[in-house]
């Protein structure tokens, strides 16, 4: 068995989390994002973003001091972070095990290097661009 172990943090350090991810069977993705939604929700042209199909979430501390806001036409893009500093932190499904961690709340190095660029057709002019990742118009098919 393989596995990811991932630990990270806000700005003010009150929320702190854990996560745990068999990957034997599955494949984590690690996409920067340019789409519309993720720029107004971290305020830059981008953002990066590991993915985990099934993975365990522990919010070691703080996770009282966590919202989420949902944006409400979205099928299910909403943005989770801290009450008092407002940095963006994981959004965890419970039920499907679901994780979309934003790589720069990590608190460490995941191992993991990013394989996409996605949402190219909204991407502001202005953002960040390379010739080495693959680039997909929305999300790689
Ligand atoms: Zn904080
Ligand atoms: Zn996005």
């Amino acid at each position: 068995m393989s596995e990811l172990n991932l630990e990270g943090s806000c700005l003010c350090g009150r929320v702190a989390y854990k996560i745990n991810a068999d990957t034997t069977a599955q494949t984590p993705h690690f996409f920067h994002c340019h789409c519309q939604r993720c720029r107004k929700a971290s305020g830059t042209g981008h953002t990066s973003l590991i993915i985990i199909e099934q993975c365990s979430l522990t919010w070691k501390q703080g996770e009282a001091g966590i919202a989420c806001y949902k944006v409400p036409e979205a099928e299910r893009f909403a943005t989770c972070f801290c009450t008092e500093c407002g940095s963006p932190l994981p959004r965890y499904d419970a039920a499907s095990g679901r994780a979309v961690i934003p790589a720069g709340s990590l608190d460490h190095e995941p191992g993991l290097e990013p394989e996409a660029r996605i949402f190219q057709n909204s991407r502001a002019r202005w953002s960040c661009q390379d010739d080495v990742l693959p680039a997909f118009a929305e999300y790689p098919e």
